[in-house]
């Protein structure tokens, strides 16, 4: 496996507020969502190799948003705002949740999502949340886990296999890779999963 130069040339399309604003409802989609400081904006950045394409979706003001980049005319990565901020008060995590389904539910060119979790802290009660919308909204879901250089090679493989055994268990149908933004292991196989579901 090789990675896609393709996604290199991703560019910050724009910032929109859930459902309005949105870019046409035309093409693919693939989203990407994660935990707060699950390491996300690193995923997306490494996958691009933009070293601060995802900054955009962190400036104040923007991490409710979704931010919408353009891989090439008619695909599309959407970073989503980060979830799992414990101070957020309940009726914003409410309205939240209601967008976040809103969206996975009705976005007619979202394929998949990639859901990034911190290796350490995998499968967290927002992550199933996450997994639970994608089966209802019929679309594929790949597990990332990222920040795989912080365990030993074995320890992580081993994470691999318990989470992959944990959704096997829970009837979740998702694809599963480890991966690291600090040195790119997992990136060819990201890349792979991009192409196979924007038909690259
Ligand atoms: P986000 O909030 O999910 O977008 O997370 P970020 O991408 O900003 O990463 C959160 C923190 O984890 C930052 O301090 C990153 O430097 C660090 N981080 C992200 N990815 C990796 C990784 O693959 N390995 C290591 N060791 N640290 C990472």
């Amino acid at each position: 496996m090789k990675p896609n130069p393709l996604y290199y040339r991703t560019e910050f399309l724009k910032s929109a507020p859930i459902p309005r604003d949105a870019p046409p409802d035309e093409g693919l989609e693939v989203a990407f969502a994660g935990r707060s400081n699950a390491g996300k904006s690193s995923v997306i950045n490494t996958i691009t190799q933009r070293k601060n394409l995802a900054r955009t979706s962190k400036t104040p003001g923007r991490t409710q948003l979704l931010n919408f980049f353009q891989v090439n005319a008619t695909s599309r990565l959407v970073d989503l705002p980060g979830y799992g901020y414990a101070k957020v008060p309940k009726a914003m995590q409410k309205a939240w949740g209601k967008a976040m389904e809103d969206y996975l539910r009705h976005r007619e060119a979202l394929k998949g999502v990639f859901l990034i979790m911190d290796i350490r802290h995998p499968l967290t009660d927002i992550d199933w949340q996450m997994a639970d919308w994608c089966a209802h909204a019929n679309l594929q879901l790949h597990l990332v886990l990222t920040k795989a250089d912080k365990l030993s090679r074995g320890a992580a493989s081993s994470t691999l296999l318990q989470v992959r055994r944990s959704v096997e268990a829970e009837g979740v149908v998702a694809s599963t890779q480890l991966f690291s933004a600090v040195d790119r292991s997992g990136l060819e196989e990201a890349h792979s999963v991009l192409d196979h579901w924007l038909g690259f």
